[in-house]
């Protein structure tokens, strides 16, 4: 809850904190739980305008499209730009564009939103016809006819990609929802075939793109999230400042190993937002 806890000290990281520019947001777990909007999630972006601190949300869910994400944030209150939200598929598509350059027909086993994004990204996606490559995302609408087609061409040696490795998506429900690495999963048994590059977290790719896009350095970037293996562990790869949320998946329990103990631990977006409030309110 806001304004309870007691005061928190940014101590080692003090001098990192002060140097950041731009804050990465993860999206589940960090700004809302299940769709529900944290109570500091509003404060907490209306603070990072008033200190000139810029932001993205990055997420490897694509089951919905950009401008999906941006509908459903501005009916929470949230005013972004569609360059704001940072998903899986625009890692896909920078891998698909350095290295791949010969592609131009995909085959996409996502949903209608995926497609999209990457019809817009440039590319034709296909559906019965031959196609230079296989993308496999988070498919809620996955289909088997749709599946015997991508292991077909799996089968016969087109490049494969997989947006995230994540194999399930965190729900509250009484239910598992499986996710794109659970689908690759199930195309290797089909093909004998992993994916030839997976992207989104935590490979660092997708946070490194978001800083050259921005013309950022590490040390002018916090990344926030709620687990310790993909938000941490990707932001400790690019060399960029890890603040674990507890409001999501991650207990303080589970980050006593000081090998994978992410820089800073903070209760709630509240937290984060008083500290950087502090760095640039306290001379050093
Ligand atoms: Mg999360």
């Amino acid at each position: 809850m806001r304004g309870v806890s007691t005061k928190p000290s940014p101590g080692p990281n003090q001098e990192r904190l002060k140097r950041v520019r731009h804050v990465v947001l993860d999206m589940d777990g960090t700004i809302y739980l299940g769709g529900r909007l944290f109570a500091e999630t509003l404060p907490f972006l209306a603070t990072l305008g008033e200190l000139g601190i810029s932001w993205d949300f990055l997420t490897n869910n694509n089951s919905k499209s950009r401008a999906d994400y941006v509908e459903s944030l501005g009916l929470m209150g949230i005013v972004l730009e569609a360059e704001q939200v940072v998903m899986s598929t625009d890692a896909c598509v920078a891998t698909l564009l350095g290295d791949f350059p010969e592609v131009r027909r995909i085959f996409v086993l996502g949903t209608s939103g995926m497609k999209k994004d990457i019809g817009d990204a440039g590319f034709e996606v296909v559906a019965e016809d031959e196609c230079d490559a296989v993308v496999v995302g988070y498919d809620t609408s996955l289909n088997y006819h749709h599946l015997c087609r991508a292991a077909y061409w799996i089968g016969q040696g087109k490049p494969y990609l997989a947006t995230h490795p994540d194999l399930v998506c965190p729900t509250e429900m009484e239910t598992i929802l499986p996710d794109c690495g659970a689908i690759c999963a199930l195309l290797e048994s089909a093909t004998g075939r992993k994916p030839d590059q997976v992207s989104g977290k935590p490979n660092p790719a997708i946070l490194e793109a978001v800083m050259n896009r921005r013309g950022l350095t590490a040390g002018e970037v916090v990344m926030v999230g709620d687990r310790i293996y993909t938000d941490m562990l990707m932001a400790r790869e690019a060399g960029v400042l890890g603040a674990l949320t507890l409001t999501g998946e991650a207990t303080r329990e589970e980050v006593i190993d000081p090998a994978s103990a992410p820089d800073l631990i903070i209760n709630d977006l509240g937290e984060l937002e008083a500290l950087l409030r502090s760095t640039r309110s306290t001379p050093l």
